[in-house]
Formats: structure tokens, sequence, C-alpha cells
């Protein structure tokens, strides 16, 4: 679902460069759930930003959903990541708009039209248990219910592939839990692909398949998860 073959990314400063992600291959096999752990600094964020090309590597391969980013114009880049889902740490909602503004937004960008739309949104709420909360404000709601607004946004366009960035640094341990439960819940019933960037083991022992650590840019060693699968 998804293959990166020696892929790098170095940053130009003004002062010089930076080489934030050195000569990584990983392959993340589809309806899996991938965790990257690893340092601050470590390049994390890099190697998922490029799994939707928001950055684009140097030098390298990158295959998503049978489609290789380093060779796909703007347009249908911007069309496969309507097949990309993406969540960050700190939510990223529209304060502007409600939760079933919030949610409806890629289905707009998609063009679907206002019933389709109204139905998704409904849809993707109780998918993620807020099915009460469509009319309230971003402001209203706790850490974990903005990050299942969250994830319902990443979820409208029924994506193959969910990108989370520290989904649950900014969250307590129980609304981690929760957050988990539902990213689970997205793998066995949904059959996404999900990726993980986190520098919290416990995410990494409670729902990954596989894991790759990572330091100073390079991947330093990825393994499975022995229970996962059969124990679920
Ligand atoms: P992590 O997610 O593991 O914390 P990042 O991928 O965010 O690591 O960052 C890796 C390195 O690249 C860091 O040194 C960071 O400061 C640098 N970096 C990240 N994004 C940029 C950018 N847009 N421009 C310049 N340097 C960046
Ligand atoms: P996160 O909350 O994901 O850790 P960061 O604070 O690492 O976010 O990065 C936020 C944004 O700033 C990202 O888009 C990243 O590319 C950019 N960034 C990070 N480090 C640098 C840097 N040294 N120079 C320029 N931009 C950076």
């Amino acid at each position: 679902m998804i293959t990166l073959e020696h892929v790098s990314k170095t940053y130009r400063l003004p002062d010089g460069q930076l080489e934030a992600v050195k000569d990584v291959s990983l392959h993340v096999e589809k309806g899996t759930v991938h965790g990257i752990i690893g340092a601050s600094g470590a390049g994390k964020s890099t190697l998922l930003r490029m799994m939707n090309a928001l950055e684009l590597p140097d030098h390298g391969k990158i295959t998503v959903i049978g489609r290789e980013l380093t060779t796909l114009p703007e347009a249908e880049l911007r069309k496969l990541r309507q097949s990309i889902g993406m969540i960050f740490q700190q939510f990223h909602l529209l304060n502007n708009r409600t939760v079933s503004g919030n949610v409806s937004v890629p289905l707009e960008l998609a063009g679907a039209a206002r019933r389709e739309r109204a139905e998704r949104v409904r849809e993707c709420l109780r998918f993620v248990g807020l099915p009460d909360k469509a009319k309230q404000y971003p402001s209203a709601l706790s850490g974990g219910q903005k990050q299942r607004v969250a994830i319902a946004r990443a979820l409208a366009n029924r994506p193959d592939v969910l990108l989370c960035d520290e989904p649950t640094s900014a969250l307590d341990p129980r609304t981690t839990a929760e957050i988990l439960e539902v990213l689970m819940h997205i793998r066995d019933t949904l059959g996404v692909t999900i990726v993980i960037v986190t520098h919290e083991m416990e995410v990494v022992k409670s729902i990954c398949d596989t894991v790759s650590v990572m330091e100073n840019g390079k991947l330093s060693d990825t393994f499975r998860m022995q229970q996962r699968r059969g124990a679920a």
C-alpha cells in the first residue's frame, strides 16, 4: 500500500542544509498499522509528510495506493490526497465552523453534492462516536472529542490510507486509549492502512502491527509486533 525506496530529503536553510531523511526504505502492507517511533527531530514528520507529497523527496521513490508520488502532476496529487486522510497532534480544526462544517471540508473540496455531504458527515460522526455534537463548535469540545472530529474529517472521503502525526501526544492516558481504540476500529472495519508517528512507546505497543525506529534521519530498525494480529 505504501512503499518507500531509498528516500532522502534535505531542507535548504539560510545558513546551510539539513539532511532530515537519509536513504529510507520501507513497506507498509494494506490494512495494517505501522508505527514510526523516535526522538524529536529524528525526521518522523518529514517522512510522514512525504507519504502524501506535502514534502517531496530529493532522491528515491514513494508509491502510495499504486501511484508513484514523485511522477504525478499537481492535479493528480490533489486527487490522490483525497484518498489519504491526515490527523495531527493539535487537531487543526477550523474554529469558526461547527463540527459538521469541519467534517464537511474535504467533501466540499472533492466537489460532493450537498445531500451526499450531509449523509457522509452523519456517518463519520457516528463512526467516531460523536453523533450528537454536529452543531457544536470545536471550542466546546474536549481534546479527545476534537481529535475524534479530526478523525471523522479524515475519513470523510473514504480514504485508503490514514497518516497520523503524534495523534495522542496532546491527550491524557485515558483519552489516548480511546483514540487508539478508534484507530484500531478504522483498521479492522474499514481496512484502512494507518501510519502513526509517535514518541510514545505505549501507542506502539497497543496498536501497531509493524514498527520502524527512526534515529537521526535513518530507519535504524523495522520489526513486526508479534502478538498483534493473532490476538485480534
Ligand atoms: P520529528 O518529526 O522526528 O520531530 P521532523 O521531521 O519534524 O522530525 O524534523 C527533522 C529535522 O528537519 C529537524 O531538525 C527539523 O528542525 C528539520 N525540519 C523539519 N521541517 C523543516 C522545514 N520545513 N524546513 C527546515 N527544516 C525542517
Ligand atoms: P509538530 O507539532 O508536528 O512537532 P513542528 O513544530 O515539528 O510540529 O513543525 C511544525 C511545522 O514547522 C512543520 O510544518 C515543519 O515542517 C516546520 N518546521 C519544523 N522545523 C523547522 C525548521 N527548523 N525550519 C523551518 N520549518 C520547520
